[in-house]
C-alpha cells in the first residue's frame, strides 16, 4: 500500500477531511496509521496524522509525504477512532482532538537524535553510521541510504532509541553505569596483582568485589572517593565496563513510598466492590457510581479493584482532580503498586510529562493516576477506569476540544469492555439521576470506616454578628473555637470561598472602580508587586495613588482575599501561626507540598486557603474547620451555584475529625436559611438532590434538558448582536418546537473581553439528533466572515462555565 490518508493540521472548519498522499519508497515498509508525518499543503509544509493506508485514491496527481516524524505510531487504532468521536461530539476538528491526546512534546516538531543503548554490535550499516558514537542526529540517518525498516527494527529491539530535543533541553536523560567486566574471582586475582600504591584502583576493585552489581558512575565516585580517570584506567584494563542507560526524570522518589497492603474491607465496601469485580471478571462494561461520605473508604475500593485488574494482566486509569493530585493521594497509589504507577499532572515539566507518557506507551507501567487528560493514556488493554470526585468541574476541558473526561471514560470503557467507576461524596445531579434511573449502578457508603460520626456543623448568621457590632470577618463563636482548639494543641483549617470575590480597587469618595480598558471587568489588586491585573487578558497597570476620576487619595482595594484574612487574623490573634495557601503562595513548583508538609509537622496552627484546601487532605490533628463566607458563590449567574456550594461545604466539613479526635465545623454565612447550606450541614445529600432537581425541572436545566452554548464574539458591538440574532433565528426554525428552546442574543456575563464583544445563544433541548449538524452548518455558513471581519463563533456542547 503506497497511499496514506492524512488528517492535516489546518485550522479551517471545512477541512475536517483526510487528504491522500503518496508514500515515498523509503517509508513504505514502516509507515503505519497513528504516525505523524510532514506533508506539502499548498505552498506550506504542515504536520498531519496518518489515519489510513490504501492502494488506490480517487484523486490523481498525489503529492508525496515529505517526512515521517515517528518510527512507532503515537496513536493506537482505538485512540484514532476515539479522537474522531471526541471531535464530532464537541464540534471541533480532528486534528485538535488528536493533539489534545498527546503530550506537548509531540505536538510540535522537534529535532530528533538517535541514541545507541547497547554495546552489542548493531546491524552493519547502522554500526557504520554510528561510527563509535553514542548519539547521532536524525538527519544523519535520513541522509544515509539505510532503510527505515532497519532502524525501526533496532528501535523495537531497544538497541536504539529516539530522543526529541525540546528547546535544546534533552527530553530523555541518560546515566552512565559501571559494572565488573569479569567474574569476581578474576577481579580478586587482578586486585592482588595491583601494586600496593595503586590505592584508588584497589579501592574501586574492592568495592565491586563486595558489590558486584552495576552502579551509577556518579554514586560510585562518591562512595569510593575515586575519580573518573581511575575508572577509565580499569575499563582500559578490561576489568570494568560502562554503559549508558536511559533514566526517567522521576518526580517522585520511589523509595519515599511505604509499601501498603490491602485492608480487610468493611461490609459496605465489600458490597460496593463485589459487582465491580464481577464486571472485571466477566470483561463487561458498566458504569458504577460509588456515593460514599468522605472517609468511607472509597479509595481503598479503587485500590483493590485495580489489584484485581492487574492480576489479570490489564491496565487501570485513575482520574483525580488536578488540585487533589497531592503527594498524599499519589502516595496511596505508589504505596500499593510501586513503580507500576505513572503520575500525570500539570505541575510536571514537558520533559517529565513525556517520560510518564512513554512509560505508559511502552507498558512499563500499568496504572496511571492523573488529571483530566490522562483519560487518553495509550494503554491497549484497559481493565478499569476510575474517576474520583466525579463532580469536579475540572473534568470538563474549557478549551477545544471541549470534552468531558467522564464521557471519554465511558466511551473507552465500552471499547475495552471494562467497568467505569465514578466516586464522590456529592455526585453531580446528572450522575445521581442516572443512577436512580438505573443507567448507572449505585453503591452507597454512608459510614466512615472508623465508625466516627461526621463532625457537627454549626451555622453562624453573619448578619446578626453585624447587628451586634462585630465588624470583623470572624464571628465570636469562630474566634473562640479557634482559641480553644489551639489551646488543646490541635489544628484548624480555614476556608475562604474565593469564587465570586476578588480584590478590586474602588474610590471611597466617588465609587469609581478601576476596570480593564479592554474587558468589562474590574481589575484585581496584586499586593506583591502593587499592580492591578486583568484576569481575562493579562493587562496590567500600577496601583494608582489617586482616583483617576476625582483625584481623591482614598482609592483602596476591597474584597476579602486570603491576604486580607491573614492580616486580620494576625491582628485579632497575634500569637497564632498561619500557613496561607492560595494561587499566590503555591505558584512555585513544589510549594504546595512544602506548605502541606509544614502543616502536617505542626509548624502552624491554621491552614488558611481557598478551594484548593478543601479536598483530599487528611490531617489527624485537624479538629476545627471554619468556612468564612459560605454564600459567596451562591449569587453567581450560574444555575449550578447551589450544587457547587453544597459540594464545597460537604467536602470541607469532611476535613475535620478524620481520625481519633472528634471534629467541629463552623460555617459563617449571610444566608443561613438557604437549602444548600442547611442541608450540607446535615449531610443530607438525598434531600438536597430532591430539592435541587425540583428547581432544575421548574426552570428547565440539566439533567432535565441538555444545554448547548454558542458564543459569538466580534470587535464591533452591533455586528456581534446581528450574528447572534441570525444564529438564534436559524436554529429556532430547525429545532423541535415543543421540547427545544433557543435563547438569545444575550450578552455574555463578561460582555467585552480583549476588545471583543460577546453574545450568547443558549439551546435547551431534550432530543435533537440533528443539532450538531445544524450548528456545523452555521459555522460553515459564516466561514468567510470569520476570516474577513474577525468574527469568532465558539460552541460548547456541554457548558459548565456559562461565562
Ligand atoms: P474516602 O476515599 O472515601 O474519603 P478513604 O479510602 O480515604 O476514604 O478511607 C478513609 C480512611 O479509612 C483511610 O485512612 C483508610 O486507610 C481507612 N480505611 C479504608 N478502608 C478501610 C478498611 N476496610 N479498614 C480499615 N481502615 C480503612
Ligand atoms: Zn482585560
Ligand atoms: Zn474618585
Amino acid at each position: 500500500m503506497n497511499i496514506a490518508s492524512v488528517i492535516v493540521d489546518v485550522q479551517a472548519k471545512s477541512i475536517n477531511q483526510t487528504f491522500d498522499y503518496l508514500i515515498p519508497e523509503r517509508y513504505v515498509d514502516i509507515l503505519t496509521t497513528g504516525m505523524r508525518v510532514i506533508v506539502p499543503f499548498g505552498p506550506r509544509k504542515i504536520t498531519g496524522f496518518v489515519v489510513g493506508l490504501k492502494d488506490n485514491s480517487e484523486f490523481d496527481k498525489l503529492k508525496e509525504i515529505i517526512e515521517v516524524l515517528d518510527i512507532e505510531p503515537v496513536l493506537t487504532e482505538e485512540l484514532l477512532e476515539l479522537g474522531k468521536w471526541v471531535a464530532d461530539d464537541t464540534l471541533t476538528m480532528y486534528i485538535t482532538a488528536y493533539q489534545a491526546m498527546l503530550p506537548q512534546v509531540l505536538k510540535a516538531q522537534y529535532k530528533k537524535e538517535l541514541v545507541r543503548n547497547t554495546d552489542e554490535r548493531l546491524p552493519e550499516d547502522l554500526e557504520f553510521l554510528f561510527a563509535g558514537r553514542d548519539y547521532i542526529s536524525f538527519e544523519e540517518f535520513e541522509q544515509s541510504s539505510i532503510p527505515y525498516s532497519k532502524l525501526q527494527k533496532a528501535i523495537q529491539e531497544t538497541a536504539i532509541s529516539i530522543n526529541y530535543l525540546v528547546k535544546s533541553k534533552i527530553t530523555k536523560k541518560y546515566v552512565t553505569f559501571v559494572e565488573p567486566n569479569k567474574e569476581i574471582y578474576l577481579i580478586e586475582e587482578s586486585l592482588m596483582d595491583l601494586p600496593q600504591n595503586a590505592t584508588k584502583q584497589r579501592e574501586l576493585l574492592g568495592y565491586f568485589i563486595k558489590h558486584p552489581n552495576p552502579i551509577e558512575q556518579g554514586k560510585l565516585l562518591k562512595l569510593t572517593n575515586t575519580t573518573r580517570s581511575t575508572i577509565k584506567t580499569l575499563i582500559e584494563k578490561g576489568l570494568l565496563r560502562e554503559y549508558k542507560q536511559e533514566v526517567y526524570r522521576n518526580p517522585y522518589d520511589e523509595n519515599a513510598f511505604e509499601r501498603t497492603y490491602p485492608l480487610t474491607l468493611t461490609e459496605q465496601q465489600e458490597r460496593a466492590i463485589l459487582p465491580i469485580k464481577e464486571k472485571i471478571e466477566k470483561q463487561e462494561h458498566d458504569v458504577f457510581l460509588v456515593h460514599g461520605v468522605t472517609g468511607s473508604g472509597k479509595t481503598e475500593i479503587y485500590l483493590q479493584a485495580i489489584q484485581e485488574v492487574l492480576e489479570k494482566g490489564k491496565e487501570a486509569i485513575v482520574l483525580v482532580p488536578e488540585i487533589s493530585l497531592t503527594p498524599q493521594m499519589v502516595k496511596r497509589f505508589k504505596g500499593r503498586f510501586g513503580d507500576k504507577v505513572a503520575v500525570m499532572h500539570s505541575a510536571l515539566s514537558n520533559g517529565e510529562k513525556y517520560d510518564e507518557w512513554r512509560k505508559i506507551q511502552s507498558k512499563e507501567v500499568s496504572v496511571v493516576v492523573g488529571a483530566r487528560s490522562a483519560i487518553f493514556a495509550p494503554f491497549e488493554n484497559i481493565g478499569i477506569i476510575i474517576i474520583d470526585e466525579e463532580h469536579e468541574t475540572t473534568y470538563k476541558q474549557e478549551d477545544q476540544p471541549r470534552y468531558h473526561a467522564r464521557d471519554v471514560a465511558i466511551k473507552r470503557g465500552q471499547y475495552h469492555q471494562c467497568p467505569v467507576v465514578l466516586g464522590s461524596a456529592t455526585p453531580t445531579l446528572e450522575s445521581f439521576a442516572r443512577a436512580q434511573k438505573g443507567v448507572y449502578t449505585l453503591a452507597t457508603l454512608d459510614k466512615r470506616t472508623n465508625e466516627k460520626e461526621m463532625p457537627e456543623v454549626s451555622i453562624v448568621d453573619m448578619r446578626e454578628e453585624l447587628h451586634s457590632g462585630n465588624r470583623s470577618m470572624f464571628s465570636q463563636v469562630l474566634k473562640e473555637s479557634i482559641e480553644q482548639t489551639i489551646a488543646r494543641g490541635e489544628q484548624i483549617v480555614l476556608l475562604l470561598n474565593r469564587r465570586g470575590y476578588s480584590t478590586f480597587v474602588m474610590c471611597r469618595d466617588c465609587g469609581h472602580v478601576k476596570e480593564c480598558p479592554h474587558c468589562d471587568i474590574a481589575l484585581t489588586y496584586h499586593k506583591r508587586n502593587n499592580q492591578l491585573k486583568c484576569h481575562y487578558c493579562s493587562y496590567e497597570e500600577p496601583m494608582p495613588n489617586v482616583c483617576p476620576e476625582c483625584s481623591s487619595d482614598s482609592i483602596r482595594y476591597f474584597g476579602t482575599g486570603t491576604q486580607r484574612v491573614e492580616e486580620s487574623l494576625s491582628q485579632l490573634m497575634p500569637h497564632v501561626r498561619v500557613i496561607r495557601m492560595d494561587v499566590d503562595t503555591t505558584r512555585k513548583k513544589g510549594a504546595h507540598e512544602k506548605l502541606l508538609k509544614q502543616f502536617a509537622n505542626k509548624e502552624a496552627d491554621i491552614l488558611l486557603g481557598t478551594q484548593m484546601i478543601a479536598k483530599g487532605l487528611d490531617f489527624g490533628n485537624v479538629t476545627l474547620v471554619g468556612v468564612l463566607t459560605a454564600d459567596s458563590m451562591l449569587h453567581l449567574p450560574d444555575f449550578r451555584s447551589s450544587e457547587k456550594t453544597f459540594q464545597l461545604l460537604t467536602q470541607v466539613s469532611g476535613r475535620a475529625g478524620r481520625h481519633e479526635l472528634p471534629g467541629q465545623v463552623i460555617i459563617q454565612t449571610y444566608t443561613p436559611e438557604h437549602y444548600s447550606i442547611q442541608l450540607s450541614s446535615q449531610y443530607d445529600y438525598k434531600q438536597f438532590f430532591l430539592q435541587e432537581m425540583h428547581i432544575r425541572r421548574k426552570f428547565r436545566y440539566p439533567p432535565y434538558v441538555f444545554l448547548a452554548l454558542i458564543t459569538v464574539s466580534h470587535p464591533n458591538h452591533v455586528r456581534a448582536i446581528q450574528f447572534t440574532q441570525r444564529i438564534v433565528h436559524y436554529l429556532s426554525k430547525v429545532v423541535q418546537e415543543e421540547t427545544t428552546t433557543v435563547l438569545g442574543p444575550t450578552p455574555s456575563p463578561v460582555t467585552r473581553v480583549k476588545d471583543r464583544y460577546r453574545y450568547q445563544c443558549m439551546i435547551k433541548y431534550k432530543n435533537e439528533p440533528d443539532l450538531r449538524r445544524n450548528i456545523k452548518k452555521i459555522i460553515n455558513l459564516y466561514e468567510e466572515e470569520m476570516r474577513k471581519e474577525n468574527l469568532l463563533i465558539t460552541v460548547d456542547m456541554q457548558p459548565y462555565h456559562l461565562m
